[in-house]
């Protein structure tokens, strides 16, 4: 059950992450509508996510495929989108396609081909975002800068998937000013990839910023920030055994 305590929290926490949005924006000389909130909703219940669902959040992103087959069954969303962000497996593929509105986290040929192939199979255009690994860092999922043209290449031969934009986690142990330049670089491979204006890509998208720098994402051009902790309070992992 749901506290009355626990339904005040998260709406003043939404309230004031949409001020924040707002002040961000303007201060970038952007407007705030630009900018869509994804609660990242990972360990949290249906209760939770059902309350929230009644604030002012664009969509839901989930990191396992069984939340988001649990949630979007359930109705948690009360009809808002449910986005994938989390690491996807290729065998777990044929129960996201189809049923997120987009998936964030496409790092791989491989992925982005068995994508392919369950949307033909559905008969529907998938929208995805490609992954960057914008730190460089070894244990992250993510494609290099570099990789990430052969992969937009690649999309170009597979009319059932649309690569609407990019997304990115930058070094948790980044100070703020390197953060603010992974994000200013997420900015310009986006340019440079809508500039190339490619096959089945429109690179309109650019999820960036979590709880602690969603400010400075969207000072970047985020247009898409992924919060979680700021919106439900801490994770408490001990409750789902993940
Ligand atoms: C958990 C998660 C977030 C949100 O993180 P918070 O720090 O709780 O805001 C955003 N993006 C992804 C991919 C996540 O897994």
């Amino acid at each position: 059950m749901l506290t009355q305590q626990q339904m005040e929290l998260m709406t003043e926490a939404v309230a004031r992450i949409r001020e924040e949005i707002a002040r961000a924006a303007i201060q970038a000389g952007r407007r705030p509508e630009e900018i869509q909130l994804c609660a990242a909703c990972k360990t949290r219940t249906v209760e939770e996510v059902r309350f929230s669902a009644g604030l002012d959040i664009d969509v839901f992103g989930e990191n396992h495929v069984q939340e988001l087959v649990e949630k979007t069954d359930a109705g948690a969303y009360l009809g808002k989108p449910g986005h994938f962000i989390g690491h996807l497996q290729t065998n777990k593929v044929n129960k996201v396609v189809g049923r997120a509105a987009l998936i964030h986290s496409v790092d791989s040929l491989r992925l982005m081909q068995k994508i392919h192939a369950a949307a033909q199979r559905q008969n529907l255009v998938q929208d995805i975002l490609l992954e960057v690994n914008i730190g460089g860092e070894e244990s992250k999922s993510g494609v290099t800068p570099e990789n990430l043209w052969s992969l937009l290449e690649e999309a170009g031969n597979m009319p059932n998937i649309r690569v609407r934009g990019l997304m990115a986690i930058p070094p948790a142990e980044a100070a703020p000013e390197e953060t603010l330049n992974y994000f200013a670089r997420m900015r310009e491979l986006q340019e440079q990839a809508r500039a190339a204006d490619l096959k089945n890509t429109s690179m309109d998208v650019l999820s960036m910023g979590m709880s602690q720098d969603y400010a400075a994402a969207i000072s970047q051009g985020a247009t898409m920030v992924r919060i979680g902790t700021a919106i439900y309070g801490p994770r408490d992992y001990s409750q789902k055994g993940i």
